[in-house]
């Protein structure tokens, strides 16, 4: 298996060569030079795996240059159970009728982000370990990528992590989190500025080729395909767990921001598992939303970016949208940079043609939800079913039950647990989310975090003064 990028001037390169790259040379995404099959009796097969089996199936299927055994061991050590809260690590849990939620986050953050960072730890500190070589972190966060980052990397001794933040504008229980990392290659990093600012930081110190080059610096933002890899892998696991036979079809309903999640979703259709529907849900900034109903996409800028009560979601420009489009226009680079043009000099384009295919050929659907609709729906959800849901899963569920097919179970993943978003719980029921047992004590251990001014120069001397 080789990876192309999407804008088409890149040697193909096997696995590991891509893994550690943000961006590939030309400016595009890295993707499989095609989709691997799987047939109904390798599905039939796959019934009785765990999970860090099924991730082993999986991820071998993409990733031929890790010896088997290796490959076993990295799968085995990142879905390893006790890393993950409850008995069954990806449990589905049901609530009225078809519907049921995928629990994708029983993991050390409590996101669903982990079920992919966890793997990428693993397979980073593998391949630094074979080239004999090492890598410096820098990324940007507004709460719950950089937190899986951090749990997926600390303590590895080729990586040191350096994490941007806006200085209190994360809710106290992901502050927290992070800040509470006492590992030595841990770099909290608070910025007197918002979301933005720390990101602007980060495509600063990255456009500097020499400090890239003296710093290794790496990244392990979105677009990284070891992590779309890995979040295939949950697909198969739902569509296993919710049906007996190989003819029948399940739906996803799938909380999106950067289009990484509902991407492996596209993928694992792809590859043939038996898909009704792709459901996308966004909240107010429903830039994707858009394009599925009017096939125009036309991203906004920061300033017309609202913040939302499903914070991580408040995004305008999803990264890994480009590599959905290159499917759609069937894998045609020239297209693809033409589209990328005319955003560029227009701030749109049009597939509008191309409108039918959305959801005959590819299964897409989409739809959106307010403030609101957030809170009506955790109540609602929590009244009849019992069962407390976070305001991004609620995103989904709000969406999902207006896409419901009769004899087609409905999967919608679980993208965070409620107590990292306690506020909104308590708005919506008139109390606070439980916080998991082992948890409980997080806000008394003591925090390790420095504060600084947005200000490139100073945070490039820091990182050069700690690695
Ligand atoms: C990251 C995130 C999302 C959005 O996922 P994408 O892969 O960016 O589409 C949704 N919900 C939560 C809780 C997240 O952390």
């Amino acid at each position: 298996m080789k990876y192309l990028s999407t804008r088409g001037g890149m040697v193909p390169q096997p696995f590991s060569d891509i893994l550690l790259e943000g961006l590939a040379t030309d400016g595009g995404l890295a993707i499989a030079q095609h989709y691997p099959q799987v047939s109904a009796e390798t599905l039939e097969q796959w019934r009785g795996l765990s999970y860090d089996q099924l991730a082993f199936e999986i991820l071998s299927l993409f990733i031929d240059d890790i010896p088997t055994e290796d490959l076993r061991a990295l799968t085995q050590a990142a879905y390893n159970p006790d890393l993950y809260v409850g008995d069954a690590m990806v449990p589905v849990k049901p609530l009225q009728g078809q519907m049921a939620l995928l629990g994708l986050s029983q993991g050390p953050t409590l996101a669903f982000k982990d079920m992919a960072m966890q793997f990428l730890g693993q397979v980073f500190e593998y391949v630094l370990e074979k080239r004999d070589s090492r890598i410096n972190i820098l990324g940007a966060t507004s709460g719950d990528t950089g937190s899986a980052a951090e749990y997926a990397l600390r303590g590895k001794s080729r990586v040191n992590v350096f994490m941007l933040s806006p200085n209190g504008r994360m809710s106290a229980f992901q502050r927290a989190q992070m800040y509470s990392l006492q590992d030595e290659n841990i770099h909290n990093i608070a910025v007197n500025g918002v979301f933005d600012d720390c990101q602007d930081i980060v495509k600063q110190l990255g456009s500097d080729l020499d400090f890239k080059q003296s710093m290794q610096l790496g990244a392990v933002n979105s677009i990284n395909w070891a992590r779309i890899a890995a979040q295939v892998v949950y697909y198969f696991w739902g569509w296993l767990r919710a049906t007996q036979t190989s003819d029948q079809k399940v739906s996803f309903t799938v909380p999106s921001g950067n289009f990484g999640n509902i991407l492996a979703g596209h993928i694992a259709r792809q590859m043939g598992l038996p898909i009704q529907r792709l459901v996308l849900a966004t909240n107010e900034n429903n830039v994707l939303e858009e394009f599925f109903r009017t096939g125009i996409y036309r991203p906004r800028s920061s300033e017309n970016t609202y913040e939302t009560s499903s914070p991580s979601m408040d995004i305008s420009r999803a990264s890994n949208f480009e590599r959905f489009i290159f499917d759609l226009v069937g894998r045609d680079s020239e297209q693809l940079n033409a589209l990328w043009q005319q955003l560029a000099d227009q701030g749109y384009f049009d597939l509008s043609h191309l409108l039918p295919k959305f959801e005959e050929q590819y299964g897409f659907v989409a739809g959106q939800s307010s403030h609101a609709d957030r809170l009506q729906t955790i109540a609602q959800t929590y009244k009849d079913t019992g069962v407390l849901i976070d305001p991004h899963t609620a995103d989904g569920v709000k969406v999902a039950a207006e896409y419901l097919q009769e004899g087609v179970p409905m999967l919608v993943l679980e993208t965070a647990l409620p107590a990292k978003f306690s506020e909104t719980i308590e708005a919506a029921i008139g109390q606070p989310a439980p916080v998991p047992a082992h948890l409980q004590h997080l806000n008394d251990l003591p925090q390790q975090v420095v504060v600084m001014d947005a200000d490139a120069a100073q945070i490039r001397a820091y990182m050069e003064q700690h690695v």
